[in-house]
């Protein structure tokens, strides 16, 4: 082991030597292996190459001390913080050759991830991917309340027909209103139940009874005044279903 941590990307590091750029092989038509995972330190003291004397804001940790980026071969990668899993991600894939990037923490006392060094064309072309990915969820978002709306449009015309059907005399405006009611108060949530989906006819009669009771009786007033719920229902009951009943037989004006 070279750390006293034994992580297992600086032991990597520690173990891969580097060599001047010229004796590198030379590029064959077979396809290269995937290179090794590189860890960079980012250095947080005042260090010099030890092949170059030079220093920056990484190195690698060679035989007998810190190596530059341009040493390194590295030094054409350029940095990418962490904090967008995704970018990086696809930066690293996209990137022939890259390099994770951590800092050692003295408090923590341990490695702490930076980012990564990639080829700059690939954090471009990381970033564009990224950015498309975003247009087709916004667009997706888009379809998709447009599609509600639509379905839900679709499904107070329903509504109301079913109420004409089973209540020839509830004027259309009324039949509009009682199933515009039904379907905003049910879009995209749980309040829309199964039954009044299908257009069930009990689930129709409620929903008309309820804005009969609200509308055409004191029901309202009486529970404002105070009365119980139950009492109030009884109370306003027979004018409800007088309503209802006239407007099942095709009557659509009653005398009050
Ligand atoms: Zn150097």
């Amino acid at each position: 082991m070279f750390t006293s941590g034994g992580d297992p990307n600086l032991e990597r590091a520690y173990r891969t030597h580097w060599a001047p750029a010229g004796h590198v092989e030379p590029a064959s038509e077979k396809p290269r292996p995937r290179p090794k995972k590189l860890t960079v330190l980012a250095a947080d003291h005042a260090w010099e190459c030890t092949l170059c004397g030079e220093d920056g804001d990484f190195f690698l940790k060679g035989e007998s001390g810190g190596v530059c980026l341009d040493c390194a071969d590295l030094g054409h990668l350029e940095f990418l913080p962490s904090g967008d899993a995704a970018l990086t991600g696809r930066a690293r894939k996209a990137s022939r050759l890259s390099a994770v990037v951590v800092r050692w923490n003295l408090r923590r006392n341990r490695y702490e991830r930076q980012g990564i060094l990639a080829e700059p064309a690939a954090i471009e072309q990381a970033a564009r991917e990224c950015l498309s990915d975003a247009d087709v969820r916004a667009r997706r978002r888009v379809r998709d309340s447009t599609r509600r709306a639509v379905e839900d449009q679709r499904f107070q015309g329903e509504f109301a027909a079913a109420i004409r059907e089973q209540f020839p005399g509830c004027p259309p405006e009324r039949a509009e209103a009682i199933a515009l009611h039904a379907a905003a108060r049910g879009s995209g949530r749980v309040g829309r139940s199964a039954p009044a989906r299908k257009l069930d006819p009990d689930a129709v009669r409620l929903a008309v009874a309820a804005s009969v009771r609200h509308v055409d009786t004191d029901y309202d007033d009486l529970l404002l005044a105070g009365v119980e719920r139950d009492t109030a229902r009884a109370e306003v009951f027979d004018r409800v279903e007088s309503v209802l009943s006239a407007w099942r037989d095709g009557a659509a004006a009653l005398d009050t």
